[in-house]
């Protein structure tokens, strides 16, 4: 462990870990799907409304990567300024562990919403391969800067965002909020007025922790917040501070409101978790699979067919449901194990001709169903050892 310390800078807490993965697993496997819209989203841009014809020379990379952290600085700024888009990046706060695990908590709202700044790019004449790989590179760098285990560097510190930086971009105390918004250079927040030095020790997370580590309420609970907050105002010039105001225009009691309406009570047991991993080792198994079964997807989706595509992509995301789920030894974790088979069985259903293969699998479904209730008793116990 101290070695993974020393070598990922990782301070360990395997719910913190598990959970922040399962956010960055999911956006990558979004990810998919949205780099390949907006490939095209780039190119009919650029073939249409560049404003300029930019070629590829050692001065245009240049630019496109001083201007790729510009435009990422304004994106990420907005991102804590606009409520509707802090909705979105506040997924990326919430670990209270700071770490390279960290670094992948981006959601593929986020993502969304990212690669609509970038069409900027190709609307000034940068053609869309060379953003593209420009952003790759880009993307890239955040994931270093994501380590408590890198001090000060130096002369290095004063062009370039470093760990210290990013660490006060995350942190919670007063005086660092709202500070170092930048990726790759120093200057745009020295810039515009946001840089702020390290100096005390930095406390992460939001101001509010979440109560939960469950993978939809982590991508979803602000939003729920905003509804509840939106619904309660009166005005339509209240209601759209709401959603394109500050964050600050929320009360700051929604939180507490929406958690005990929405969040289940799950009641953690503390002697069954010294008593059991077995919970423990269902996760890693399923969580191994889904980290192979990412990468195949991410390298053979251009050979599956859209409706293949579409049936590994939500197995995956149950999984990650399934094991944030777990985590907290939920319940209702039966009803995801339950939708999964649905999927898996009605997808091999169809995959061979025949109406008889069809009528065995629903067989198998129905009786399944029937025996709902026992195999949830016998799921539990076996899982959980209640
Ligand atoms: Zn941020
Ligand atoms: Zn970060």
């Amino acid at each position: 462990m101290l070695l993974a310390k020393k070598i990922f800078g990782i301070v360990f807490s395997y719910k913190k870990i598990i959970s922040n993965l399962s956010i960055g697993a999911a956006e990558r496997l979004c990810n998919i799907w949205l780099a390949g819209v907006f490939y095209f989203v780039f190119r009919y841009i650029h073939n249409h409304f560049a404003l300029i014809d930019i070629v590829s020379s050692w001065y245009s990379w240049v630019a496109l990567i001083l201007l790729t952290d510009f435009v990422w600085y304004w994106y990420h700024r907005l991102g804590h300024e606009i409520n509707i888009l802090w909705a979105f990046h506040i997924v990326h706060h919430q670990s209270e562990d700071f770490n390279y695990t960290t670094s992948t908590r981006i959601t593929v709202f986020q993502a969304l919403v990212r690669n609509v700044f970038w069409c900027v790019l190709p609307l000034i004449g940068f053609p869309p391969e060379m953003v593209i790989l420009t952003l790759v590179i880009h993307g890239s760098y955040s994931f270093f800067t994501h380590t408590e285990l890198v001090g000060k560097l130096g002369w290095i510190e004063k062009v370039f965002i470093t760990p210290s930086h990013h660490r006060v971009h995350h942190a919670s105390n007063t005086e660092y909020l709202d500070k170092n918004y930048g990726d790759m250079f120093v200057f745009w927040d020295k810039l515009f007025g946001t840089f702020k030095e390290e100096q005390t020790k930095p406390v992460y997370g939001i101001t509010k922790p979440l109560k939960t580590h469950s993978f939809l309420w982590q991508h979803f609970h602000y939003l729920i917040e905003m509804s509840y907050r939106f619904n309660r105002t009166r005005g339509l010039k209240n209601k759209f501070r709401i959603i394109f105001g500050k964050p600050d225009v929320m009360d700051g009691d929604e939180r507490e409101i929406v958690e005990a309406n929405w969040l289940v009570e799950g009641q953690p047991i503390p002697v069954f978790e010294r008593r059991s991993g077995r919970y423990k080792r269902y996760i890693n198994v399923q969580f191994a699979a889904m980290l192979a079964s990412l990468i195949l997807i991410t390298l053979y989706h251009e050979r599956l067919s859209v409706s293949s595509n579409f049936f590994f992509s939500s197995i995956l995301i149950l999984t990650l449901v399934n094991c944030c789920a777990l985590l907290e030894q939920k319940k209702w974790i039966f009803f995801v194990e339950y939708v999964r088979l649905i999927l898996f069985v009605e997808y091999v259903a169809f995959q061979f001709n025949g109406w008889y293969y069809f009528v065995l699998c629903n067989l198998i479904l129905l009786l399944f169903t029937l025996t709902y209730n026992t195999l949830r008793k016998k799921y539990i116990q076996l899982v959980y050892q209640y």
